[in-house]
């Protein structure tokens, strides 16, 4: 899986979350260093790469001198996080383990001092699964933590966290990862790996993945396994992942830019055709449009939506000026809603076509 072999092994390799690495290599380099911390954040967007670094950096023989870059990754300490052996992380998952026992457990163990010497860090994954009780234990805890001890309780449900415990932790928000931030994680892998894929390609790729730097990870290896001789363009992630080629949202808003109708239509029913869905279609037409319509005002923020290539597209868009955007924006998302309970589904569309 490449996910695991190209996962973060020091701070400066994330791609995302700069707030919340810098606020944690500040509590490093300070040596101010909390006792609980929460991070809370969609899945596949760091939480848990982070929260390893971490550790390792606590307990990383560098700890503490000045100027070094943590973690070393070439101590002892660092090392044993990075093959799972260290006595020092220890992992819980709260979906399997969510009864008070283990949280009983988790108490004894934190009186008993690290095995090292230093600071015994608690992962908590998906705390907010915990049962009332343990909630109830494990708040106990962090009411009066040993001096030694570091918990990371980590969460895609904060508004479950009761506020008792909200009130005793660091808390940090982890955003969704831009497709922008993605394509280029995924390109330095694909480099790595030999991989023979383009950036509309990689575009594709990061735009299915909702935020989630994970789920990109393991789509493009399935995507190598299937097409391991490559090369792989946009077409070839669109079979495999069952995704609509990008290229037809440039596409049907230049139809409908230059008032081409026939083409529209057209279009429209290749996409019904392929058996591809229609109300997802318009849904990705609709955000490409307003990426389009937002690149106007803000630039940099459509570039990082829809990747930096988006650009030169809308650019050549230029004919279209921003009332009649915004007038098909509004049309297709009414279409949209109609797809549904229409007879024949591509219908809503074609009278949006027709409407414009
Ligand atoms: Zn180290």
């Amino acid at each position: 899986m490449l996910y695991r072999k190209y996962r973060p092994q020091v701070f400066s390799q994330l791609v995302g979350q700069e707030h919340v690495v810098r606020t944690l290599e500040g509590a490093l380099s300070s040596g101010r260093v909390g006792q609980a911390y929460l991070f809370t954040g969609p899945r596949g967007t760091g939480k848990t790469t982070i929260a390893r670094i971490f550790a390792k950096a606590l307990n990383c023989a560098d700890f503490g001198k000045k100027g070094t870059i943590l973690p070393c990754n070439t101590c002892e300490a660092c090392l044993s996080v990075n093959n799972g052996t260290s006595l020092d992380l220890i992992e819980i998952d709260a979906a399997s383990n969510r009864g008070i026992d283990e949280i009983r457990a988790l108490k004894e163990s934190a009186q008993v001092s690290a095995p090292s010497g230093g600071y015994k860090v608690f992962l908590i994954d998906e705390v907010h699964m915990l049962t009332k009780d343990s909630f109830n234990a494990l708040l106990k805890i962090l009411e009066e933590p040993p001096a030694h001890v570091v918990f990371i309780l980590a969460t895609t449900e904060p508004h479950k966290i009761l506020a008792t415990v909200l009130s005793r932790v660091q808390r940090f928000d982890f955003k969704r990862i831009t497709p922008a931030e993605m394509v280029t994680k995924l390109k330095s892998i694909a480099q790595a790996e030999k991989i023979q894929i383009d950036d509309l390609a990689l575009l594709a790729i990061a735009k299915s993945s909702d935020g989630a730097l994970r789920d990109a990870e393991v789509a493009l290896t399935k995507i190598r396994s299937m097409i391991p001789s490559g090369p792989i363009g946009e077409k070839e992630v669109a079979d495999v992942l069952g995704l609509i080629p990008i290229s037809y949202h440039p596409k049907l808003l230049g139809f409908l830019a230059s008032g081409d109708k026939a083409s529209a239509v057209a279009l429209i029913h290749t996409i019904h055709d392929a058996g591809m869905d229609l109300e997802h279609f318009t849904k990705e037409f609709i955000s490409y449009a307003r990426s389009a319509l937002l690149s106007r005002v803000n630039p940099t923020l459509s570039a990082s939506i829809e990747g930096p290539e988006a650009h030169q597209q809308f650019s050549a868009l230029n004919t279209i000026d921003n009332e009649k955007l915004i007038k098909i924006i509004n049309t297709f998302t009414l279409a949209r809603s109609q797809i549904k309970f229409s007879p024949i589904p591509q219908l809503p569309l074609e009278l949006a076509v027709m409407s414009l």
